[in-house]
């Protein structure tokens, strides 16, 4: 029976990140059953963008900080990677990005090793499910222990991110697009998704839920939203499914539980410990507006292309703050994208609505939006 711990904590103030953390593993077997002396450990963020902590996109650095502090207790070596998307994964984007979310400064002061290098590597996958193979970042097989730090956040395609979503992250930049393109799928999407969890088998994940993000996350489309909380679980999906019941919100509605339940993770008895669920649950908490129709996507096939395509909201960028910087061009799995008298304009036919473009977009230029027919079958009620 997999157990989620959760501590209340309500600032970033250091102190009371550190002393949450300790109570938050505590009920676990503490730091000391995760990692011992001399091991290496890979920290892993979310760093989706280069963007402040307090835009609740990224890992805040506090809690990496005391995280950092925390392995070194236990002996072992920690260092941080992670590979964002799009053209972030070069050197000079992983600089801006490590610089804006704070890492540097964390990195100066505690002299831990952030990662540059998006290498590529492919590992046989035995327990995959979907896939055989993945491709991650090379500098993952130097760990000797993984340590997830996944964000409490809402996500336009999967409708959270959070424990298991967080280890794409370790599929090194624009590879990325090449598995949505052949995964389009949701239910396909997800699978891949827990064939990364059961390759990569992080020791723990540790959630930051201080400051979470709601509405149309998971960047800067987002709505900060003070959750107060951290979490901690050996189990991913059972990390998220205590999330959905915080934010209220029905983890079976979700492709992702559909798929740990194809393959036997899900439904489980989940123990929590520490601060019971019904002391820190957010109250209308807002999800993407992508949710109702994300949670019926289910189907293959030339109809259900079709039903996605007019139930789904589509990526419209705009002008006046579209600066054709061409990241979305970059991202696009299915090359939909064009830069059109100084505008990124969408092929809509070709989208298969992944969400890369509104997600990475450093403009916050993209918004969702239905159609006609999406848009009269959610005034009708029935798309939620
Ligand atoms: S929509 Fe955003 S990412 Fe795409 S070109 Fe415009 S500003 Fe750049
Ligand atoms: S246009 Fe945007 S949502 Fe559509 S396929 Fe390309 S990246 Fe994905």
């Amino acid at each position: 029976m997999p157990t989620v711990s959760i501590a209340r904590c309500p600032t970033y103030d250091p102190s009371e990140v550190e002393a949450a953390l300790h109570r938050l593993l505590e009920p676990l077997g503490g730091i000391g059953a995760f990692v011992g002396p001399g091991q290496r450990v890979l920290l892993k963020p979310n760093l989706l963008l280069p963007a402040r902590p307090e835009r609740a996109i990224t890992t805040h650095p506090v809690v990496v900080e005391a995280m950092i502090g925390l392995v070194r207790e236990a002996g072992g070596e920690p260092f941080v990677a992670d590979s964002p998307g799009g053209p972030l994964h070069t050197r000079a984007g992983m600089h801006r990005v490590y610089r804006d979310t704070g890492l540097q400064e964390v990195a100066e002061r505690t002299e831990v090793t952030l990662h540059y290098d998006a290498t590529a590597v492919q590992v046989p996958t035995p327990d995959g499910v979907l896939l055989k193979r993945l491709d991650l970042l090379e500098v993952w097989q130097e760990a000797d222990v993984v340590i997830a730090l996944p964000k409490l956040k809402t996500h336009g395609l999967t409708t959270i991110t959070g424990a298991t979503k967080i280890l794409f992250g370790l599929v090194p930049g624009l590879t990325k697009s090449g598995y949505h393109a052949k995964l389009a799928d949701l239910d396909r999407f997800c699978d891949m998704l827990l064939d990364i969890v059961a390759c990569v088998r992080p020791a723990l994940f540790v959630m930051d839920g201080v400051l979470g993000m709601e509405g149309n996350g998971p960047s800067l489309h987002g709505s900060p939203r003070q959750v107060g909380v951290l979490l901690a679980s050996r189990d991913a999906v059972a990390m998220d499914a205590v999330v959905c019941r915080i934010i209220g919100l029905d983890p079976d509605r979700l492709s992702l539980f559909r798929a740990a339940a194809r393959r036997g993770w899900w439904p489980v008895e989940v123990t929590v410990t520490g601060t019971p669920v019904a002391e820190v649950t957010v109250p209308d908490f807002r999800l993407p507006d992508t949710t109702q129709a994300a949670t019926r996507r289910t189907g293959r096939g030339r109809l259900s292309q079709l039903a996605t395509s007019a139930l789904t909201p589509r990526p419209v960028p705009q002008r006046g703050r579209c600066t054709a910087c061409g990241t979305c061009v970059r991202i696009c799995p299915l090359q939909a994208i064009t830069i059109v008298d100084r505008l990124a304009v969408v092929d809509d036919a070709r989208c298969i609505r992944c969400y890369c473009c509104h997600e990475i977009c450093p403009e916050a230029a993209i918004d969702l939006e239905f159609s006609r027919l999406g848009r009269l079958l959610r005034w009708s009620g029935m798309l939620g």
